[in-house]
C-alpha cells in the first residue's frame, strides 16, 4: 500500500452520540465483519462488560479495514476512542497516530460538554476534522438547530456536515467517501529509516507484550531487531500484523499503517507509550511524545475478608497490565488491614477500575473514600500528599508548615437554559469561581443552551457531583473539565474517633467551609451502621483537638448467649462456632470490634 491510499482517523464525540454503531456499520461497508441483522448493534470494538454496562468505551481499539474506490483500494485505520472526561489521555495519545477525525454530533442532543474537548484536542494536534451529524432517523433530530450550534461554537461551515444515521446505515458511504476525500494521507518514506510510534499496548499470556504502532518511515519485516529509544532496549519481532479487527499477521508494515508488533517484550512496562521505536544500529529523531498520565484520584481498596489479600493483589496487577494509568503502591491500615493504594485519572476510571475487578475478578472490595493530590508546602520543601493519612493534623506556622494547595479544574456545564440558574448554585455550593456563561445559539421559539464555565477545586467534582448535576438537570447537563494547576486553600483533616480511637481508614480531607456538615454526615452514617457492643461508644469527628460532631451508641444489654441458657446444648455450641468465625473477620478499633463489613456499608453508602 503506497502511503497516498491509506488513511488513519478516529471517531471523536461525546458519549452516546454513536461512535461504537458507525465504528460497526463502516466495518460492515468495508466487508471487515459480516452485516448484522437488521437494527441489531453488536459494537464490535467494545469488548468489556463494564463498558456495554455504562455504554462507554473504556479502552481504544484499533481496526484496519479495506475499502475500493473508482478502482483503487484504499487501507482505512480506525481508532476508536474513549468517550469520557477521565479518558482524554487515551483520546490524545490514540490521536497522535491519525491524520483526521469524525466529529460526531448527535441529532437530537446537540453539542456536549466533551464534543467541545475532544474538539480542541483534536483541532490542537493539527487532525482534519469531519462534521457529522448522527441519528437524523430521530423524530427528534434538530439538524439545523445543531449546525447551528456546530458553526457558533466550532466556527464549522454548515454545509460540510455530512448527515447520517449510524443505526439505519444512511449517509455512510459519504462519511467514506469523506474521509479518502477530505483527511489528507500520511506522510512517509519506506526507503527512509525505519521509525515508528508505539501508541498502545496490551498483554498476551504467551506471546508477552503486545504493542501497538503507526510506521512513520520505512519498512517493518517479521525477524527485524529494532530498538526503544526511551529505554534503548532491543527486541527481535515475532510477528505483525494489522488489525482486522482482530489481529491478522502480515508480511511487512508499511510507512503511514497502524498495525500490532510482538517482540520479545516480556514486561508492560518496557512498552512505554509515547515511544519511538527505530532499528538497531540506526540513528532517528525521536517522536515529541507524550506527557504521561497523571494520576488525581487515589483511593484505598482493600479486600472484605482480609485472607483475600493476595488474590486481590494479583488481581490488581492483572488489570493494570491492560490499563496502565493506574498507578499501584501498597499500604496498610489499622482498620482495614493489607491493601493497595491506586491512583486514577478521574472518578469514573475510579468506578470502572472497581466495576473491573468486581465483574472480572469476582473481587470482594472495600474502597475509601476518594483523595485528589494536594500540595503541602513546609518551609524547605513541598510535598504531594495523596492519602489523608499523610496530611499534617494542624495547618499551623509555627508546625513549619507555609500553606496547603489543592488541584483546580476549568469546568465547563452545557444545560438548556431554563437550568442555568439551578447549575450556578450547583457550582458555587461547590466552591466556584469565574462563573461566567454565554448562549449557544440565538433562541427563537425553543429553549436555548448555554454554556457555562468556571474553576473548581477537582476534590469538589469526585465525590457526588456527575450525579447531582444529572439529576439537578433532569438529565440534560453535560460536563467536562480540564486540569488548571494548584491554589492555596483552607483545608483541615478531619479523623473519626470510635470510643475516643481514631479509625485511620476513614480519615478525609475537606474544606473548613464544609467541615460541619460533612463532619454531622459521617457521624450519623457511622452510627446507622456501626453494630452496637456491650458499652457505650462515643462516635466523633474531630479536626485537630476540635470535635465537630457527637453521636452516641447505646450500650447492648444482654449477653449474646443470654436467650440461648437453657435451650439446646447443641444450638448454643453452633452459636458459638458461627460467632468464632465472625470473629475473624471482625477489626478491633480501640475495645469496639467492628465487621469488616460495616467498613463496606460506610463506605459505599452516598
Ligand atoms: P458511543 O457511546 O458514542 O459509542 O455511542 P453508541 O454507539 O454506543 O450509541 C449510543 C446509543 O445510541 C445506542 O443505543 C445506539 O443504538 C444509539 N444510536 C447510535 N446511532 C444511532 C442512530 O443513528 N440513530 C438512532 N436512533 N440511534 C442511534
Ligand atoms: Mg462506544
Amino acid at each position: 500500500f503506497p502511503c497516498d491510499s491509506i488513511r488513519n482517523f478516529s471517531i471523536i464525540a461525546h458519549i452516546d452520540h454513536g461512535k461504537s454503531t458507525l465504528a460497526d456499520r463502516l466495518l460492515e461497508m468495508t466487508g471487515t465483519i459480516k452485516m448484522s441483522s437488521k437494527g441489531a448493534n453488536k459494537q464490535v470494538l467494545d469488548k468489556l462488560k463494564v463498558e456495554r454496562d455504562r455504554g462507554i468505551t473504556v479502552k481504544a481499539q484499533t481496526a484496519s479495514m479495506f475499502y475500493q474506490q473508482k478502482e483503487r483500494q484504499y487501507l482505512l485505520n480506525l481508532i476508536d476512542t474513549p468517550g469520557h472526561v477521565d479518558f482524554s489521555w487515551e483520546v490524545s495519545r490514540s490521536m497522535a497516530a491519525c491524520q483526521g477525525a469524525l466529529l460526531l454530533v448527535d441529532a437530537s442532543q446537540g453539542v456536549q460538554a466533551q464534543s467541545l474537548s475532544v474538539f480542541h484536542t483534536a483541532r490542537e494536534r493539527g487532525l482534519k476534522i469531519i462534521p457529522v451529524l448522527n441519528k437524523i432517523d430521530l423524530p427528534a433530530a434538530q439538524p439545523d438547530r445543531v449546525k447551528a450550534q456546530m458553526h457558533s461554537i466550532f466556527g464549522i461551515d454548515p454545509s460540510d456536515v455530512l448527515h447520517i444515521s449510524a443505526k439505519t446505515g444512511e449517509g455512510i458511504s459519504a462519511v467514506l467517501r469523506a474521509i479518502i476525500e477530505r483527511i489528507p494521507p500520511p506522510s512517509g518514506e519506506s526507503t527512509g529509516k525505519f521509525k515508528a510510534f508505539l501508541f498502545d499496548s496490551s498483554y498476551d499470556r504467551y506471546r508477552g507484550v503486545i504493542s501497538l504502532v503507526s510506521i512513520q518511515d520505512g519498512v517493518l519485516r517479521k525477524g527485524e531487531r529494532i530498538a526503544s529509544f526511551h529505554t534503548r532496549k532491543k527486541y527481535e519481532i515475532t510477528e505483525l500484523g494489522i488489525m482486522h479487527p482482530e489481529e491478522v499477521p502480515t508480511t511487512q508494515l508499511l510507512p503511514g499503517q497502524v498495525g500490532y508488533i510482538a517482540c520479545n517484550m516480556k514486561q508492560s512496562s518496557e512498552a512505554h507509550i509515547g515511544d519511538t521505536l527505530h532499528r538497531v544500529g540506526e540513528m532517528v529523531e525521536p517522536m515529541p511524545g507524550f506527557q504521561p498520565a497523571k494520576a488525581m484520584v487515589f483511593a484505598g481498596i482493600y479486600p472484605v475478608d482480609s485472607n483475600d489479600f493476595p488474590k486481590l493483589e494479583e488481581s490488581i496487577k492483572r488489570l493494570t497490565l491492560t490499563d496502565r494509568s493506574v498507578t499501584v503502591q501498597r499500604e496498610s491500615s489499622a482498620a482495614l488491614g493489607q491493601g493497595c493504594r491506586l491512583g486514577f485519572l478521574g472518578s469514573l476510571h475510579m468506578d470502572v477500575f472497581r466495576q473491573r475487578l468486581e465483574d472480572e475478578h469476582d473481587a470482594k472490595i472495600v474502597v475509601t473514600a476518594p483523595t485528589v493530590p494536594y500540595k503541602v508546602v513546609y518551609k524547605d520543601r513541598t510535598v504531594i500528599v495523596s492519602n489523608p493519612t499523610d496530611f499534617p493534623d494542624i495547618i499551623d506556622t509555627s508546625m513549619h508548615v507555609r500553606e496547603v494547595q489543592e488541584p483546580i479544574v476549568k469546568a465547563s456545564i452545557i444545560v438548556p437554559e431554563e437550568f442555568l440558574g439551578e447549575m450556578m448554585d450547583l457550582c458555587f455550593e461547590h466552591r466556584a469561581e469565574d462563573v461566567d456563561h454565554r448562549y449557544l445559539e440565538s433562541s427563537g421559539e425553543t429553549s436555548s443552551r448555554a454554556l457555562l464555565t468556571c474553576t473548581m477545586p477537582l476534590n469538589e467534582i469526585v465525590m457526588n457531583f456527575f450525579d447531582k448535576l444529572k439529576s439537578r438537570s433532569s438529565g440534560f447537563a453535560s460536563f467536562d473539565y480540564e486540569a488548571a494547576g494548584y491554589k492555596r486553600s483552607n483545608l483541615v483533616k478531619m479523623i473519626f474517633l470510635l470510643n475516643n480511637k481514631p479509625v485511620d481508614a476513614l480519615a478525609l480531607i475537606v474544606h473548613q467551609s464544609a467541615e460541619q456538615t460533612i463532619g454531622k454526615m459521617w457521624v450519623k452514617k457511622l452510627h446507622k451502621v456501626i453494630p452496637r457492643q456491650l458499652f457505650e461508644v462515643p462516635i466523633q469527628a474531630a479536626v485537630g483537638k476540635r470535635v465537630i460532631a457527637r453521636e452516641t451508641l447505646s450500650a447492648l444489654r444482654a449477653d449474646v448467649t443470654a436467650g440461648l441458657y437453657g435451650g439446646h446444648y447443641e444450638r448454643k455450641m453452633k452459636h458459638l462456632e458461627n460467632q468464632k468465625e465472625a470473629k475473624r473477620r471482625m477489626k478491633r478499633i480501640g475495645r469496639v470490634d467492628l465487621p469488616q463489613e460495616a467498613f463496606f456499608d460506610i463506605l459505599s453508602s452516598k
